[in-house]
């Protein structure tokens, strides 16, 4: 066990109870789960999407993993977001400097990353701008706004017949501002 780990967890423990000593909680009164967006970004630590879209807590319904890939378990949870929580905005959001994509244009990416790695691989296999990281980045993320748009499931119904507006953008980390790629041009090329 590493004695730096622990007292890293320790120190989150203690700054939970301050949160907790200055937000009383009471379960009696326990907001419903209504969030009014849901999120697909990367697991970045410098990407938090509650705090870049300064969104308190209840209001958004985020999902991450590295790459922000609409891998079907993301899929799955964008869906009971849109289905059981009734939320009409889904926003994939990807940022410069990822390191997901970047180990994918990578040629000797580590083997164990390869269910982060094999999506974006895809994608960049149907890429014809993709010879840059910026470029690879923005295609990354109209590629999962394209997968969510041809789901075969409640979500992808529910973006066809309009219900659920889906929007794709790059937060960039160089200037602090957001690139929106609306309307998103689903096609990779
Ligand atoms: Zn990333």
């Amino acid at each position: 066990m590493s004695e730096r780990a622990m007292q890293k967890w320790n120190q989150l423990v203690a700054r939970h109870a301050e949160v907790a000593a200055t937000h009383p909680h009471d379960e009696a009164e326990l907001p419903p789960h209504r969030p009014e967006v849901a999120i697909l970004a990367c697991s970045d630590a410098r990407v938090p999407p509650s705090l870049i879209f300064s969104q308190e807590p209840g209001s958004s319904f985020v999902v991450r993993v590295a790459g922000n890939s609409a891998t079907p378990d993301v899929v799955a949870s964008l869906t009971f977001a849109v289905e059981a929580l009734g939320v009409d905005l889904v926003v994939v959001l990807g940022h410069t400097g990822c390191g997901a994509v970047t180990a994918a244009m990578s040629a000797t990416a580590d083997p164990n990353l390869n269910p982060i790695l094999t999506p974006i691989d895809e994608m960049l296999a149907g890429c014809a701008t993709c010879d840059d990281i910026d470029a690879a980045i923005g295609a990354n993320v109209r590629y999962n706004v394209g997968r969510l748009q041809r789901d075969r499931g409640a979500l992808g119904a529910a973006i066809t017949a309009g219900r659920v507006t889906l929007r794709g953008a790059v937060h960039d980390l160089r200037t602090g501002r957001l690139i929106e790629l609306d309307p998103v041009d689903a096609s990779v090329s």
